[in-house]
């Protein structure tokens, strides 16, 4: 079961959308990484890893953080304020600097 949320910033109207659970993996016969989709459970169950979107709150970069290779700092700019996009409620906005984001009551969706 996998949440999704929508955050909003107050200041700048900036809108990111976030699954709880992520992109799970598996890695193919060719050794290639491939993402599995709900609600495809056999492919679920081979997964042994998770990348998880994140967001630079200094310079607004996204990119994705692999469980099995976890970094703790943003690849573009290398500061450390980064913050997983399922949980950005109450932080600042990288965008305008201005607004904080919250999240939107209207989207909230359960797949
Ligand atoms: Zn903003
Ligand atoms: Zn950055």
């Amino acid at each position: 079961m996998a949440q999704g949320v929508r955050h909003i910033c107050g200041g700048c109207g900036h809108a990111i959308e976030a699954w709880s659970d992520g992109n799970p993996y598996y890695i193919d016969k060719a050794g290639d990484k491939q993402y599995a989709y709900h609600p495809d459970h056999e492919l679920l169950a081979k997964c042994i890893g998770n990348d998880s979107p994140h967001l630079c709150l200094s310079c607004g970069f996204e990119f994705m953080v692999d469980s099995n290779d976890p970094v703790a700092n943003c690849p573009k700019c290398k500061t450390g304020e980064i913050a997983c996009t399922y949980d950005l409620d109450n932080k600042q906005c990288p965008f305008c600097k201005e607004g904080v984001f919250n999240i939107d009551p209207d989207l909230f969706a359960i797949s």
